[in-house]
């Protein structure tokens, strides 16, 4: 179908096509920058891309969610930050990689599954669909650690999106049934089985559709507030230090600092927690340590708002093994382990709650662990 559409739009057949989810991060939330580690999935819905080279020394895109309209830039011109904004996604990958890429026209249309702006990472599903095509493309035999990297690089730079490493990361190495624990300090991972659909189990997506004003500066004062604690302690990262270490130096910090600083120092620690539930097969014990998460970053993080914590105790209250908050906060998404059978009265239950609390209608997606990025043909 994407195959024909290109035909259609480009005047002949694509070379490659490639697919890339986007994800779910379960648990290790704003710890991506202090070294911390995170457990992502991907999810069942991909971008999917479909690339040929052309003779005219220019980058040609389009996508199926932009009005398949062809935005045509002279390979020469290729600038980080300029063109429209959705363009510079895949553009960033082709400029990240630099002349591996960049030595021959290029025509791209994209065809994205994955909803945009609900926290599931739309934007690196289409990085590393691009990454995974060009790679195949141009026989680079580039890692997927390093494609990870790159289409990172392009996010960062040509994007302007100062993101983690992780959405990339999981979108290229996520294996079905499995979620990826990533250790942001080295890039190291390991699969961890996360088979939740033979369990009957699901995890539900609830996008509260709300995004509060703080978004930007409260993230950026939040980093800096653990930045401090780093400072005001005299350590190299708070990776370095325990909670109970942590706790014994509390008197050394002011209050907010302190507060920032031991969710993340707790964060790190519930991660490797709930690994080690699943390995033993635990679910109960893991769902209730990503509802201590979302008390976390709700209490000591503060990044919260009254839409999420409806979402999450709502399902909590109707069956949830354990719910939280995921992505910046104060508004987006939260995540429910739920039992597949109670799907339908925990969303009702939340739709309901929403209601009211005269807040927004939320929309719920159902996510399971799915594989990584692959070549298509
Ligand atoms: P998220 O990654 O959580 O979905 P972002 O704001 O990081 O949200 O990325 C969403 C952006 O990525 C969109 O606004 C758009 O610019 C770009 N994007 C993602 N998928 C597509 C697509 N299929 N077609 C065009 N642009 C896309
Ligand atoms: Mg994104």
């Amino acid at each position: 179908m994407l195959a024909s559409k290109f035909a259609e739009i480009f005047g002949k057949d694509p070379e490659i096509v490639a697919s890339a989810p986007g994800r779910v991060n379960l648990i290790g939330e704003h710890v991506d920058f202090l070294d911390g580690f995170v457990l992502p999935f991907a999810i069942s819905d991909v971008t999917t891309v479909a690339i040929a080279k052309n003779s005219n020394s220019q980058i040609r895109v389009a996508s199926l969610q932009k009005n398949c309209e062809i935005t045509a830039i002279e390979i020469s011109n290729i600038q980080p930050m300029t063109g429209e904004p959705w363009t510079r996604y895949p553009i960033g990958v082709l400029w990240a990689l630099g002349p591996k890429a960049l030595n021959t026209g290029l025509d791209i249309l994209v065809d994205g599954q994955v909803p945009l702006g609900a926290g599931l990472s739309s934007s690196a599903a289409l990085e590393c669909a691009v990454a995974t095509a060009v790679n195949q493309l141009f026989n680079l035999k580039l890692s997927l650690p390093d494609l990870a990297r790159i289409a990172q690089k392009g996010e960062n730079i040509y994007v302007g999106m100062p993101c983690g490493i992780m959405d990339q990361s999981v979108s290229l190495m996520a294996t079905k049934g499995h979620a990826l624990l990533l250790d942001t300090r080295d890039l190291s991972t390991e699969q961890i089985p996360f088979d939740i659909s033979p369990l009957g189990l699901e995890l539900l997506v609830i996008d509260t559709q709300v995004h509060h004003a703080l978004v930007d500066g409260g993230y950026a004062e939040r980093r800096a507030s653990c930045e401090k604690a780093v400072a005001d302690l005299g350590i190299k990262s708070l990776r370095d230090i325990t909670v109970a270490q942590f706790e014994a130096r509390k008197s050394e910090l002011d209050e907010k600092t302190y507060a920032r600083a031991f969710h993340g120092i707790t964060e790190m620690e519930r991660v490797l927690d709930a690994v080690a539930l699943l390995k033993s097969g635990d679910f109960v014990g893991f769902g209730e340590i990503v509802t201590l998460a979302h008390q976390s970053l709700r209490d000591n993080y503060t990044v919260s708002c009254p839409e999420l914590d409806l979402a999450a105790d709502t399902a909590n209250k109707f069956g949830a093994l354990g719910a939280r908050m995921i992505g910046g906060g104060f508004g987006g998404s939260a995540i429910a382990l739920i039992k597949a059978k109670d799907s339908e009265l925990i969303k009702s239950e939340i739709r309901s709650a929403f209601m009211a609390s005269k807040f927004k209608a939320p929309r719920f997606f159902s996510a399971l662990p799915s594989q990584g990025a692959c070549v298509i043909n």
